[in-house]
């Protein structure tokens, strides 16, 4: 914390919404695509909220947020309603929001070891935006379904929260309910953070903005910050929401915080309440059994399965559900789980593949080699047929063709790192060298460095340098 008093402790709790990724919105029949359309063309008179018109409940936006619930381990509410919740605001067509108030869909739950107070179903505003000679708005994403996760202020670093962000945009792509891209603002973190010297709690500053992970550390970080150097200046935190601005690193004074009485909530009088007591339509046994393998049961089952440990590479398989796939096929395809060639597998997938699909930007679904090809591959590698230089090339032709390896090696003369080859270049070198050979046995070391070039030249780069100079060493001893 940048050299600041260690005496003040940060309290945190987090907002995030997300946008959900139904068909259609979240009380219409619109498209559900705010990102992609053109201005104002997902509208209807609902979302519009012309005079007269009823909602209707998206109900596969219901179960996307009980389908949360339920992975987190909270209570799905036997009753649950939707409130208006009025403010003015030209992104929001009908001077209300419907919201849910006292009777939140979800309550409780842990994620990433946080208690979760509530998770709820709302709306999401138009968008505004501010031209030259005035300001425009586009109500496509008036009505999408929005998911809001509120934790209990148990934070205490701004690392943490960065974990449990990241750990609830995993759970969301897992379940399939939200692309949850914070780039696009399909998941927006909003933090309360307070500090204090002992038990009570300080006064809380809400900061919004925060549209990517980076900035929710920065944001908070420099939040329990500005704060504690208040605090220690013997000045007063004012009670407010902040904004962060990414660029200058900074966050601003936005406006005074509403009481939750401001906004004046009262039952949404045109919806029904939603019972899943009696319910039979929204059966929450059936959307137990429908959960994913979730992200941190996937962790213990790669740590278990393969040998993992926590740590970059294994969170780059639980966060590309693609590479994770392809690395289980590939050990499926090798017949046995020998721990070497896992090693092998997982090196060669997350590092030289994935270094070629990102060099030609392709994806998991649309690539050319099979799992089969590449368990082939690993098992050359193992039993060293190939070098990794030699595997290299040929990985890069099996992306290129789709051809299986060992047709490759064959149809390109990439042999030559097989011991007999290495064996028949190292004779010819000792053959054809006898000075070199009389200066290593008289102990000069550079002249191993001479034999080891010329049978490296002789391999044309195919052999092994540490296994060359093994025979090498090998065969100057007789
Ligand atoms: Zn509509």
């Amino acid at each position: 914390m940048m050299g600041l008093s260690m005496k003040y402790k940060p309290t945190i709790g987090l907002e995030i919404h997300a946008e959900l990724a139904t068909k259609s919105k979240m009380f219409c029949a619109c498209e559900n695509n705010p990102h992609d359309a053109g201005p104002n063309t997902n509208i209807c008179p609902v979302c519009l909220a012309h005079p007269g018109v009823l909602p209707v409940i998206n109900k596969e936006a219901v179960k996307s947020v009980i389908k949360v619930g339920l992975a987190i381990g909270g209570k799905v509410s036997k009753h649950s309603k939707f409130d208006r919740k009025s403010y003015f605001y030209p992104d929001l067509p009908k001077g209300y929001q419907i919201s849910q108030y006292d009777q939140p869909l979800i309550e409780g739950g842990k994620l990433a070891g946080v208690e979760i107070e509530r998770i709820h179903l709302e709306e999401d505003t138009g968008r505004l935006s501010h031209a030259k000679d005035g300001s425009l708005v586009d109500f496509n994403r008036a009505g999408v379904p929005l998911m809001e996760l509120v934790t209990k202020p148990v934070i205490d670093s701004s690392e943490k929260a960065l974990e449990f962000a990241r750990e609830l945009q995993l759970v969301l792509r897992y379940l399939h309910v939200s692309d949850a891209d914070m780039e696009k603002g399909q998941m927006r973190v909003e933090a309360n953070i307070s500090v204090s010297k002992d038990k009570k709690l300080g006064t809380k500053v809400e900061v919004k903005n925060i549209n990517s992970f980076k900035s929710v550390k920065d944001a908070i970080a420099s939040e329990i910050e500005r704060q504690t150097k208040l605090l220690e200046e013997e000045e007063k935190v004012i009670q407010e929401t902040r904004g962060w601005d990414e660029g200058k690193r900074k966050s601003f004074s936005q406006r005074i915080k509403e009481e939750a009485n401001d906004y004046r909530y009262m039952p949404e009088p045109d919806l029904p309440p939603m019972d899943f007591s009696a319910s039979n339509e929204i059966n929450i046994e059936e959307l137990k059994k429908e959960l994913p393998e979730l992200p941190w049961e996937k962790r213990e089952r790669f740590k278990k399965e393969y040998g993992f440990s926590d740590g970059d590479v294994l969170e780059r398989l639980i966060k590309d559900r693609g590479e994770a796939e392809f690395f289980e096929e590939v050990v499926s395809e090798l017949g046995d789980k020998d721990p070497n060639k896992i090693k092998l597998a997982i090196n060669y997938i997350d590092s030289d593949l994935v270094g070629i699909m990102n060099e030609i930007k392709s994806g998991w679904d649309d690539f050319k080699v099979t799992p089969e090809n590449f368990a082939e591959l690993i098992t050359l590698i193992n039993s060293n047929k190939v070098t990794s230089r030699v595997a290299k090339t040929v990985l890069r032709e099996m992306f290129e063709t789709g051809a299986d390896p060992s047709q490759i090696i064959n149809e390109s003369g990439l042999v030559g790192s097989s011991d007999e080859r290495v064996e028949e270049a190292v004779n010819k070198a000792i053959k054809n060298n006898s000075k070199a050979v009389l200066d290593y046995k008289k102990g000069k070391e550079s002249a191993l460095k001479f034999l080891l070039g010329q049978v490296m030249g002789d391999l044309r780069g195919t052999g092994n340098p540490e296994r060359v100079e093994e025979l090498l060493r090998e065969h100057l001893s007789k």
